[in-house]
């Protein structure tokens, strides 16, 4: 870990000098072990889904006589494709924040809009595990104001909740919350699902970590959700933490720094004629 990389190159620059170039390469030695690493998983990943949906072409073309199991198998095939293509879609996303440290275009962003939109859409499958989402958004004289990019806030409250829902039990409740203060902006979603071991706490925001690998591939889960999350907190200047209690529930906080308001315009008295 706390390994350094030193490059030295010698050039002679007369009979009597020479040129010693020492370089901290550390940096960018781990730049190219993440990338290479995470060709690697992203290979792996896909692996799966593609062998699958190739043993499902073929058992299809073996049942072509059987009209249901064709039909059958169609539907699995669409089950295998949807995941391939959110996998596909989510290793964009983490590419794109894990190669800018920041944000293209900074706009003012107001949290509580980004945490409506992403409960919203999460509604309906809350409904159906027999789920409730209740949200406490602040004072809404306070402003809940960051710069920075609304679609990928939303996308951050969106995996945060969706797992909270993955991972808790039908008859649950799952709280979000909106902290504004003056410094900074707290955003909690807090579950009572299964919790995480406390071995794996440190673990869950590396890409593709999962604490049950199958129960994550049976919801759906591509294991890139809360990677993403880390890396969306932090190009926005902030960052997420978590707190876990087995059989008791999770709860992630992001945490961003404020827009400050701009600075009131000087009143300059009206001249006396
Ligand atoms: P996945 O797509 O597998 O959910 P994430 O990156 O979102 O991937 O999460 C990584 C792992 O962390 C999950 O596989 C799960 O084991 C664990 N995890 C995430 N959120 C929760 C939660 N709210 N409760 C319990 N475990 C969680």
């Amino acid at each position: 870990q706390g390994r350094l990389t030193i490059g030295v190159r010698v050039a002679p620059l007369s009979q009597q000098h020479v040129l010693v170039l020492v370089e901290d390469r550390t940096h960018s030695r781990r730049v190219e072990e993440t990338r290479r690493d995470f060709v690697v998983n992203v290979s792996h990943e896909l692996k799966t889904p593609v062998s699958g949906l190739t043993l499902l072409a073929e058992a299809m073309d073996d049942a072509r006589d059987d009209p249901e199991a064709v039909h059958r198998f169609a539907g699995r095939m669409r089950v295998e494709t949807s995941r391939l293509a959110r996998l596909v879609q989510e290793i964009i996303e983490l590419s794109r924040l894990q190669v800018a440290d920041t944000l293209d275009e900074p706009v003012l962003v107001d949290v509580r809009v980004c945490v409506r939109e992403a409960v919203e859409h999460l509604q309906v499958v809350a409904a159906d595990r027999d789920i409730e989402i209740s949200t406490a958004l602040g004072d809404p004289s306070e402003p809940a104001l960051i710069y920075g990019d609304g679609n990928l806030i939303t996308t951050a409250v969106r995996n945060l909740v969706e797992n909270a829902l993955n991972y808790s039990d039908s008859g649950t409740r799952v709280g979000v919350t909106v902290q504004p203060g003056p410094d900074l902006i707290t955003l909690v979603v807090k579950d009572q699902g299964r919790g995480i071991p406390p071995a794996d706490l440190d673990r869950v925001f590396e890409r593709f970590y999962r604490v049950d690998a199958a129960r994550s591939r049976r919801t759906g889960g591509t294991g890139l959700g809360l990677a993403i999350v880390k890396h969306v907190s932090a190009n926005h200047g902030g960052e997420v933490s978590v707190w876990s209690e087995e059989g008791q529930g999770s709860t992630f906080t992001i945490r961003l720094p404020a827009a400050r308001p701009a600075p009131a315009a000087p009143v300059i008295p009206a001249e006396r004629t």
